[in-house]
């Protein structure tokens, strides 16, 4: 039987938050809630462990981001500084909040291309 799976292709399908086997169903019943089964080739998503990996990554990604902000509107905004620390505050979070569902989904595929947890690979019969 051969089981490969691509994870090239699986992670360009979670980061698009669609099912990592087919691309084509979608990946989450809500804003971060995986559903149970793909709607189109049926795969069992239950065995997905992203727990707070997508959270620790999006926080990494985020806040380089935002040091750079700071770093660059030091100068400009040296006499009024509540307004790049508001600035930086919302898009910190508006991008967090965009960020999350495709990193979750990228970390769900990798989960499945890899055969991690419950994804496992089929064992060659004995
Ligand atoms: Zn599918």
């Amino acid at each position: 039987m051969c089981d490969s799976r691509d994870t090239k292709l699986a992670l360009k399908n979670g980061l698009r938050s669609r099912c990592p086997k087919c691309g084509e169903g979608k990946l989450f019943q809500s804003y971060l809630k995986v559903k149970a089964s793909c709607d189109a080739c049926g795969l069992d998503l239950t065995p997905q462990r992203a727990d707070d990996g997508p959270a620790y990554v999006v926080i990494l990604l985020v806040c380089h981001i935002a040091g750079v902000a700071m770093h660059l509107m030091y100068k400009p905004f040296l006499d009024n500084p509540l307004v790049p620390a508001l600035i930086i505050s919302l898009g910190a979070v508006a991008l967090s909040l965009a960020m999350l569902p495709p990193v979750k989904g990228a970390f769900v595929a990798m989960q499945w291309a890899k055969g991690m947890h419950g994804f496992g690979k089929a064992k060659p019969a004995s």
